[in-house]
């Protein structure tokens, strides 16, 4: 018998083959999104907190610590302690702009990978090793930089990262002087999402659903404040701080606008056609949804996706046709002018040439925007 053409290897670009003939289970074209768009953003929400992983809360009135208070041009810098909805803490940072009228409104400014977390985002710099350089490179301090356009800012940690890391605090070994290089394969990673991310698949959970689950208990956290309740509220978030933006904001329709950025684009390319950190892999995802279903479960409410031309997680060829997909399901809602994008010369950094206009706009209580 005549040999066939012998395939060995790859599995990798198998499964880019099978995932790029696979429909979308729950898709927003595929589920008839268009035609039904709440009951398609019910079935689809419910799903995808389902695929998240959300596991059983136990703490539903949490204690909080104020932990330190620092006075900063223009704003005051409060570090807080929060239980967590699994029993453990959050630390964050509530950033208070002191005006005379009160703030715009809330945001939550996530970050994502890097070696301090939400200190960078809270514009906590101790001159630690590569500080100074993932500040510069990514624009990090974006949490100060909305404070002090008079919002309130919440910068929780994120699970897995510096004060919240399994592998204790990252870098306290490092050299003084020494410079991490972030594109250093053998460079410390500054987080443990493999370690967390391979034990909470095998309980049904997932270290990006434990981090959103984090994320809606905080947005709880500032209902019940009185004197915040009734404060608009939005999200953005740089990177993974965009992923877990996205996904919140998908979830919980408290978050009343926000900003993803450099982290939109198609999962196909972002993290099935090359290999990313691990806490981007949900078991099952591809199988229901793209990232512009999932981003329409957030339409009508506004929504600023950014990414640079150097980018390279959320590269600007699949971030183009990704938006493409999601302005239709926004014209489709007669919302087009919700979904704004924000493409610039540059690489994987925050962008504040639209951002602060754009929560200006949608969101602010209009007192001082
Ligand atoms: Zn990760």
């Amino acid at each position: 018998m005549r040999k066939p053409h012998f395939r060995f290897a790859s599995t990798v670009s198998l499964l880019n083959e099978l995932n790029r003939d696979m429909p979308r289970l729950l898709g927003y074209d595929e589920a008839g999104g268009k035609q039904n768009f709440k009951t398609w953003q019910a079935k689809a929400r419910k799903k995808l907190r389902g695929l998240l992983g959300f596991l059983p809360v136990k703490v539903t009135d949490p204690k909080s610590w104020l932990l330190e208070t620092e006075q900063r041009e223009g704003f005051t810098r409060e570090q807080w302690a929060l239980e967590s909805p699994l029993g453990d803490h959050i630390l964050l940072y509530r950033l208070v702009p002191r005006l005379a009228k009160g703030p715009k409104g809330i945001l939550l400014a996530l970050h994502g990978h890097g070696l301090y977390g939400a200190d960078f985002v809270a514009g906590v710099n101790l001159g630690r090793p590569g500080e100074q350089e993932m500040l510069d490179q990514c624009n990090y301090d974006y949490g100060v930089q909305f404070a002090e356009r008079g919002w309130l800012v919440y910068a929780p940690c994120q699970r897995g990262f510096n004060q919240r890391n399994d592998q204790g605090i990252p870098f306290k070994d490092v050299l003084p002087g020494q410079v991490i290089d972030p594109n250093d394969p053998s460079a410390p990673t500054g987080c443990s999402c493999l370690d967390i991310n391979s034990r909470a698949i095998l309980l049904g959970t997932t270290d990006i659903g434990l981090r959103v689950q984090d994320a809606v208990h905080l947005v709880s956290w500032i209902k019940s404040r009185p004197e915040e309740r009734k404060l608009p509220l939005g999200c953005v978030g740089l990177s993974g701080g965009g992923h877990t933006t996205e996904l919140l904001a998908a979830v919980d329709t408290r978050i009343k606008a926000a900003s993803i950025q450099g982290y939109f684009c198609y999962w196909s390319d972002q993290i099935m056609d090359v290999t990313h950190c691990n806490c981007n892999y949900v078991p099952h995802l591809l199988r229901y949804f793209e990232q512009d279903d999932v981003c329409g479960l957030i339409c009508p409410r506004p929504l600023l996706v950014t990414t640079a031309t150097e980018d390279g997680v959320a590269p600007v060829k699949s971030f183009r046709k990704a938006y493409r997909a999601l302005k239709q399901t926004y014209r489709d809602q007669g919302v087009e002018k919700n979904l704004d994008q924000d493409i610039f010369e540059g690489e994987h950094e925050f962008s504040g040439r639209k951002a602060f206009k754009f929560f200006d706009k949608h969101l602010a209580t209009g007192l001082l925007a």
